[in-house]
């Protein structure tokens, strides 16, 4: 069965030293199923109290800290590295490695690789404690394999909204490995090289290509309809890892300047029936999570656009100079 490394001894060892009374516990969607066998390893090794957060959480900009903050005197986050901001409440962060068998995925990836020397290796959080074994079998095949840190990630380490990991890479070429297509879409956005896929779950190789240039198509489409809008409902997020309350109100001053109206909105979770009473707004700029705009822009009926496609809606950036919106942390 596959696995995850939770470091029990580790977060038992935190709970003993600061005599934590309850521990909240946070897990990312993926890393739900295995909350009570965590929390029940904990309850048993300790006097602690764990109280789990259900909410959704996506990424480490929503630790659960200031909900948590008079109920838990410890929270620990799974499944993500920390990001450079204040919490509420001491968080220890647990990187859950991943188990699962690499070689498998990598073998099919050469295949696809082919003709690229330099390649950009990329990962997640999970896999990032395997990067040396990932260049071996690389190079071992004859590639040039090419990483460096970037601002609040690891080296090699890209999250769905901070690509200065791999930006201005000299490559040919990226290889990501990990799941689905959120992280590997991404790349291939804010690079516009090859970008394969090594999924190690699936134990497979792809590209991202075709699903890429769809995504780029209804972007354009988005960007097209929201030329017809004058009045602009601009979202900013309570999420302390998603404010941008300066890049909203800044949007608003443009917006304004070009004699249409605008309205800043905040939100916790995003979601289309929080936006339908807005009736009389036209469409809607994204300052919280820069992927809702691109990755569940089907869900929405207005136009949902990041900053940077506003800028070519109002005529103040290229369609050429088409660029991922990303949070400076
Ligand atoms: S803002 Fe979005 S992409 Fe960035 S870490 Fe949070 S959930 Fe992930």
């Amino acid at each position: 069965m596959l696995r995850y490394e939770f470091e029990i001894g580790r977060i038992v060892k935190k709970i003993r030293e600061k005599n934590v009374k309850t521990v909240g516990l946070q897990f990312p969607e993926g890393l739900k199923i295995y909350a009570t066998e965590v929390a029940r390893q904990i309850e048993d090794q300790t006097d602690a109290v764990v109280l789990i957060s259900g909410d959704p959480c996506y990424g480490a900009c929503d630790v659960v800290d200031t909900e948590m903050n008079g109920a838990a005197d410890l929270v620990v986050h799974f499944g993500h590295t920390p990001l450079p901001l204040n919490y509420d409440v001491p968080v220890l962060f647990v990187d859950a490695h991943s188990n699962v068998d690499l070689i498998k995925s990598l073998d099919g990836a050469l295949d696809l690789l082919e003709g690229y020397e330099k390649i950009g290796l990329v990962t997640t959080t999970q896999h990032l404690y395997l990067l040396k074994k990932m260049t071996e079998f690389l190079e071992n095949h004859g590639k040039t394999v090419v990483m460096k840190k970037g601002r609040g990630t690891q080296k090699g380490q890209v999250l769905g909204c901070n690509f200065s990991a791999i930006k201005e890479l000299d490559v040919d070429a990226f290889l990501y490995v990990g799941t689905g297509n959120f992280h590997s879409l991404g790349i291939k956005l804010f690079t516009d090289k090859p970008v394969i896929i090594a999924d190690p779950y699936m134990g497979k190789a792809r590209n991202i290509d075709e699903f890429a240039d769809r995504i780029l198509r209804i972007r354009f489409a988005r960007i097209a309809k929201a030329m017809d809008a004058k009045n602009f409902g601009i979202i900013v997020s309570s999420k302390k890892g998603q404010s941008r309350l300066d890049l909203a109100q800044a949007l608003k001053k443009t917006i304004h300047k070009m004699g249409m109206e605008a309205f800043v909105i905040m939100l916790d979770d995003v979601s289309p029936e929080l936006l339908t009473p807005f009736r009389d707004l036209d469409a809607f700029v994204m300052t919280a999570c820069p992927r809702i705009a691109i990755d569940d822009s089907k869900m929405y009926k207005k136009p949902l656009l990041t900053p940077q496609e506003l800028e070519i809606v109002l005529g103040i950036r290229n369609w050429d100079d088409y660029e991922m919106d990303e949070i400076k942390y």
